[in-house]
């Protein structure tokens, strides 16, 4: 099922990032903490109690240097289009402004849900700030103070009363979702051609277009899938060619709808830093990754420019070590026959459940192998672990004190799980938890 995506909409200044970094707590740190994977705040996950959703800091979308009024009605439009629900931030401090009206105007007339969320909020006492903000005409502000983390749980008890609960979204459990990333011009819309054209390839229906992409449903030797086109989407221009800048939040979101996801790089320009950063999101939505080498006919290719490249690839996504690579041409649809196999291999891999005692007899010949870490004199126990989900496969290790747990005793074990039971294509995630 789709998560919903939330947008705090807000002046400069007014906390938005603050409250993000809030609401995104753990989750992002351990995001952050992968090598290589560049540091992007535009979206990231959040839950609140039980529910996982999408937050946007619309804030943190570059959006150059225009006046204030203009980047903030670019602000409340991003957050229309993208957001099933919008978290409209304000100073309590410095109460309403010329242009926190010019926000409000614009929301108003969307009919998206629009929480008021009066920010700085910081003792009892100012409570009485946040009345003027009625007039804005959003109904009841919420006060918070993001710096003392106050209020935000009735915010987002309110925030999520209004998501919404029909999942229009039908993903079928054993349809392969897969969708393609890269910078323009990588060959996106190509491949989805040359796929979709392929000989033994049978497309099904028409398309589906849904509102941020094309969804082209086919059949592969007896298995489904269904290719996520974000780029064809843009390709069809109107509506999306105005918001070309936000086509990051649109492929963000075919992220999330994907089993798998096929990053591509040009093998003609070479690696840039935006295919870094591009790569970095599939990474962080854990989903399974293939990295694609297209345009593999405008270089000398053989075996030795095969494993030179592979190298360079290596270097440059430490983080996607995981992924296989695969070297095509979209254009001639040279081996362009050995990339669904690895869609298939990886979205396995993806949903993987291993058996518990074979996980432990893995873990425990590890820790016999190499010595567990220790610090101040305590040395780390590990006393059992087990899977606790898959897609993507998620590992839980039982421990006397998770602190003594270094993150390259993690990666060890990681490692060793992923010699045991392959995982090709997948991330995994491992936290180490008190035994209680
Ligand atoms: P953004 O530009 O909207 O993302 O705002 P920031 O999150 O960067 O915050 C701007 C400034 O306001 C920073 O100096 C924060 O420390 C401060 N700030 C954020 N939330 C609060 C709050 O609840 N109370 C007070 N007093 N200051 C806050
Ligand atoms: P997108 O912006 O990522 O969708 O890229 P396109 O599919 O529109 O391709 C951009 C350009 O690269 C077009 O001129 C394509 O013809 C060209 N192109 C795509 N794939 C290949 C390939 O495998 N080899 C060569 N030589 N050119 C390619």
């Amino acid at each position: 099922m789709r998560k919903s995506i939330v947008a705090v909409v807000g002046r400069p200044n007014v906390g938005k990032s603050t409250i993000f970094n809030r609401l995104v707590g753990e989750r992002i740190s351990i995001v952050e903490d992968t090598p290589g994977v560049t540091r992007d705040r535009i979206y990231s996950q959040a839950e609140w109690l039980t529910t996982e959703f999408n937050l946007i800091d619309t804030g943190g979308i570059e959006l150059g240097d225009e006046p204030l009024l203009v980047k903030m009605r670019e602000q409340a439009d991003v957050a229309i289009q993208e957001a099933d629900v919008i978290i409209f931030m304000v100073n309590g401090r410095e109460g309403i402004t010329a242009a926190d009206e010019e926000v409000a105007k614009i929301l108003y007339k969307s009919n998206k849900p629009v929480v008021l969320a009066v920010n700085k909020v910081d003792n009892p006492e100012m409570r009485e700030a946040i009345y003027e903000f009625y007039s804005l005409g959003f109904g009841e502000p919420f006060p918070i103070s993001g710096t003392h983390g106050l209020g935000l749980g009735d915010l987002l008890d309110q925030v999520v009363s209004y998501f919404p609960t029909l999942d229009t979204d039908v993903h079928d459990e054993d349809t392969i979702y897969f969708s393609l990333i890269g910078r323009p011009n990588v060959g996106k819309s190509s491949l989805v051609n040359a796929i979709l054209h392929e000989e033994r390839v049978i497309v099904s229906e028409i398309a589906g277009t849904t509102r941020d992409a094309v969804d082209t449903p086919f059949t592969k030797d007896d298995q489904d899938y269904v290719i996520i086109d974000t780029a064809g989407m843009r390709k069809r221009g109107k509506i999306y060619e105005a918001t070309e800048r936000y086509s990051v939040l649109r492929a963000l979101k075919a992220i999330e709808r994907s089993d798998v996801v096929l990053t591509l790089i040009d093998a003609e320009t070479g690696i840039i830093e935006q295919d870094k950063k591009i790569a970095g999101y599939a990474h962080q939505a854990g989903k399974a990754v293939v990295i694609v080498v297209n345009k593999w006919d405008t270089v000398n290719s053989d075996e030795k420019a095969m494993k030179d490249f592979e190298q360079k690839v290596r270097v440059h996504f430490p983080f996607l070590d995981y992924a296989p690579i695969v070297f095509l041409s979209a254009l001639t649809k040279k081996r362009i026959h050995t990339l669904i196999p690895q869609i298939k291999l990886a979205s396995e891999n993806h949903a993987l459940r291993v058996e518990t005692n074979v996980l432990n007899d893995v873990i425990m010949d590890a820790v016999a192998m190499n010595p567990t870490p220790t610090m101040n004199g305590k040395r780390l126990k590990v006393l059992y672990a087990t899977q606790v989900a898959v897609q993507p496969p998620t590992f839980v290790v039982f421990v006397n004190d998770p602190e003594l747990m270094h993150f390259t005793y993690e990666r060890f074990l990681e490692n060793r799980i992923r010699d045991a039971f392959g995982f090709e294509g997948t991330p995994i995630k491992i936290y180490a938890r008190r035994r209680g």
